[in-house]
């Protein structure tokens, strides 16, 4: 167990997180916690800021105000290493930006042996170790067009976990593939849920978020306005705007 597990059971801590555009701010006093092995899930509507939040996550973004805590460090510190933060997060986007030109294994080991240093016999080991977890050893020579969706995103999600992140943060990775390609890659999470990978996602899959989520966040306008257990977010709603929200999209 790492050092930072031990000082306090928290993986990432957000506090009064800001974040604007301009004069258009898209983030408001955003406070949310996630221990080791949990699934979190933001639900809210479409521009509600969930992509921004998982951006200033993964320091994509720069936060305006408030701190964000990853392994015990304070991670909007302006001297933190933003390369270094993202090599020990994996995240995985709607549209899984495969690289066509290269085999799906050389797809899931490149930032291996580019950004991780890992020789080619090992990663080349580790890569095919993570695709036959994702159950596409066989694959492991396919071009990234001759996949389906939901194979394109299952290759996506093993790049995102052979160099073993932290924590994995998932930005609508079911939204682009067709509706019968869903289940395979919600399949996916929930079994890596299961090995303990933590993950903060957002997503429209209710059952998933119900069936899987150890914590569910409501935004709306870049706040959250509701947070707790899937059963209180979703099964039992206290604001009228989650409600609200919750009856549009079932
Ligand atoms: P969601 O993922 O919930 O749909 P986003 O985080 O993508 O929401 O967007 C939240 C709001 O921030 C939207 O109003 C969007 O237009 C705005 N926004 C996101 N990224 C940028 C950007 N780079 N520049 C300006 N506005 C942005
Ligand atoms: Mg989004």
């Amino acid at each position: 167990m790492s050092a930072s597990q031990d000082v306090g059971s928290e993986l990432l801590r957000l506090d009064g997180v800001r974040k604007s555009f301009g004069d258009h701010v898209v983030l408001r006093d955003v406070g949310l916690t996630i221990e080791p092995g949990q699934c979190v899930v933001l639900i809210g509507a479409s521009g509600s800021g969930k992509s921004t939040l998982l951006r200033c996550v993964n320091l994509l973004e720069v936060v305006d105000d408030g701190m964000i805590t990853f392994e015990g460090r304070d991670i909007t510190d302006p001297q933190v290493d933003g390369d270094e933060v993202r090599s020990r997060m994996g995240m995985v986007f709607q549209a899984y930006n495969l690289f066509p030109h290269l085999d799906v294994i050389g797809n899931v080991t490149l930032a291996l042996r580019l950004v991780h240093g890992v020789q080619a016999a090992e990663a080349r080991s580790r890569g095919l170790e993570m695709l036959d977890r994702v159950g596409l050893s066989d694959k492991a020579n396919a071009r990234p067009d001759d996949l389906s969706g939901g194979q394109q995103q299952r290759v996506a999600i093993a790049r995102a976990l052979v160099a073993n992140p932290r924590l994995m943060l998932l930005d609508e990775v079911t939204s682009a593939l067709d509706p019968e390609l869903v289940g395979e890659v919600l399949d996916l999470l929930t079994e890596l849920k299961g090995e303990g990978v933590t993950m903060l996602l957002n997503t429209h899959e209710m059952g998933f978020a119900r069936d899987v989520a150890d914590q569910v966040c409501f935004l709306h306008d870049g706040r959250i306005h509701e947070q707790g257990s899937p059963e209180q977010v979703i099964g039992d709603p206290q604001q009228e705007r989650t409600r609200a929200f919750l009856s549009r999209i079932r």
